[in-house]
């Protein structure tokens, strides 16, 4: 073969295979990955950790591909990610925000605690001092010492992978609240209908709490939600606005199954106001009526603080 020859098939194929290889280029954003181990795993997706003496990982990352199975087959995707397991003293260097521990996913990465999270400790400090009757309650799931990063980090890693199947195609939802109704219905459509073990880790807690009532909240509107969101709500406040969205989900969910979460999704991805105009309340309800359902349409419409 004649070198021009080669040379122009050798052109030919580049300028095919390119745009390819472009359109596949991945969307994590590894530049946060410099100083971490890699680990050896047997999954599709990259885990890295700041300390690799640490062996706390397996369960939770067998967990992390078993809800990726689920929600790639029911997005109809293979979604391509990275999970960081970070101690606590580094958490700073490569978490998004703080507190240490607390699970958070953006750009393709699920950043979590590799030591016992900080808002863990705060709360079982606190829970410890309740009367008998209402640690009862947690023991029998969370342990005699009541171990709480069996929610917030294992159950919580599932919500913050679903958040990166709709903020890989737009972060800019028309409402916070509904990015954060939606990863918590689709963390509970994955525990109930896909890990037995994990259920009662994920719903003994917020029930819990639930019952406590909402005295602690200052704010309660779905307006400050959205005004204040994580770092302008006492960490107490943000919790109680979670856990009122936990008690949406699951009534949706077990009223509607799962198919809702894929119109959900897709809902996000649609408006998103990186290519959309902001919505009034009025032309939400009507359009998630419409398009998801009354139930998702209902959070907004019988929010019961205006
Ligand atoms: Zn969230």
């Amino acid at each position: 073969m004649e070198k021009q020859t080669l040379t122009i098939l050798i052109a030919v194929f580049i300028g095919c295979f390119t745009p390819r290889l472009m359109a596949q280029e991945s969307w994590i954003d590894d530049s946060i990955h410099k100083g971490l181990i890699t680990l050896n795993t047997e999954y599709d997706f990259k885990a890295l950790v700041s300390n690799d003496t640490i062996k706390n990982t397996s369960k939770t990352l067998k967990n992390i591909n078993n809800a990726k199975k689920y929600f790639d087959t029911i997005f109809q995707t293979d979604l391509d990610f990275a999970v960081l397991f970070i101690e606590n003293h580094k958490w700073n260097t490569y978490a998004y925000f703080p507190p240490p521990g607390m699970p958070q996913a953006g750009n393709g990465n699920v950043i979590l605690g590799l030591d016992k999270s900080v808002v863990s400790k705060e709360v079982e400090k606190m829970i410890t001092q309740l009367p008998d009757e209402y640690l009862n309650a947690l023991k029998p799931v969370y342990g005699k010492n009541i171990d709480l990063d069996l929610f917030y980090r294992e159950t919580l890693s599932i919500h913050e992978l679903a958040h990166l199947y709709h903020f890989k195609k737009g972060t800019e939802p028309q409402r916070k609240w509904l990015q954060e109704l939606f990863a918590t219905m689709a963390m509970y459509a994955f525990s109930k209908y896909n890990c037995d073990a994990c259920y009662e880790m994920m719903d003994t807690y917020p029930e819990f709490t639930l019952r406590s009532g909402d005295g602690r909240a200052e704010f309660k509107t779905l307006n400050d939600f959205e005004e204040k969101y994580v770092q302008k709500l006492s960490p107490q406040n943000y919790e109680w606005f979670q856990m009122q969205f936990y008690k949406n989900a699951k009534s949706i969910i077990e009223s509607n199954g799962d198919a809702i979460l894929a119109k959900l999704r897709n809902f996000l991805i649609q408006t998103d106001l990186s290519t959309t105009d902001k919505l009034s309340d009025a032309e939400l309800i009507i359009r998630l009526e419409k398009e998801v359902g009354k139930e998702v349409a209902d959070v907004l419409a019988n929010w019961q603080y205006k």
